[in-house]
């Protein structure tokens, strides 16, 4: 196959991965992304800085593990390939060290129901997983629990994944859950957040099924 098979596909995750850090989501060489494709999946390099990244440096992965290309694989290919394998409704995997859900990862703290908002990574809250070291398949065991019925989950004393259909979404629900972690953080500064129950919070969850949808525009 051509090394710049799915061209558009790998410009793509290059911006993805560069906008990551230009809106202080990400910083360095932490975090990486990953795309479906009909052979497996496109994977960001390992250790490589961004900026320097060119699309033959995405590395096509196949779900038993073998990798095609000049790069070798992110060193978390087992999260992106066991997410990716487990839950045919993704597309697309983002893993970052974002400040503020770093910070509360390193204290093994969830992201309770302080927020409605929170229900936009599909539950009441936004799960914690249990620390191990990266690039394990134990790590990946971890992520996928925390990440059940769920689109996000921290990682403890690590960072964070946010799934989505395709990478953009991905992106934005990393925005939103790193936000979010900035305001619960900043709450806990000042005392306790109020939270909110599960029955609002099954109402939000109902709601944001539709929530957003706009009629198709008149041609
Ligand atoms: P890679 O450069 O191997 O993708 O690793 C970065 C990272 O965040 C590891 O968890
Ligand atoms: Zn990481």
């Amino acid at each position: 196959m051509s090394p710049v098979a799915h061209l558009a596909l790998r410009e793509a995750m290059i911006s993805t991965a560069r906008r990551m850090n230009a809106t202080g989501l990400n910083q360095g060489t932490s975090g990486n992304l990953s795309q479906r494709v009909e052979e497996g999946f496109l994977i960001t390099p390992t250790g490589m800085e961004y900026e320097r990244l060119l699309p033959e440096d995405i590395v096509l992965m196949r779900f038993d593990g073998n990798h095609e290309g000049r790069r070798l694989p992110s060193s978390e290919w087992r999260f992106h390939r066991d997410i990716l394998a487990a839950r045919p409704e993704v597309g697309a995997v983002l893993h970052t060290h974002a400040m503020f859900c770093t910070t509360l990862a390193c204290l093994h703290r969830p992201i309770p129901s302080f927020h409605y908002m929170v229900a936009k990574a599909g539950g009441t809250d936004i799960r914690c997983a249990p620390y191990a070291t990266f690039g394990t398949e134990e790590l990946s065991r971890h992520a996928l629990a925390a990440l059940e019925g769920r689109k996000a989950c921290l990682l403890a004393n690590h960072g964070m994944i946010a799934v989505g259909s395709h990478l953009a979404g991905a992106f934005s629900l990393a925005v939103e859950v790193e936000s979010l972690a900035a305001m619960y953080w900043r709450a806990l500064q000042v005392g306790e957040p109020v939270l909110l129950d599960a029955a609002e919070m099954a109402v939000v969850l109902e709601k944001f099924k539709t929530y957003g949808m706009q009629p198709a525009s008149p041609t």
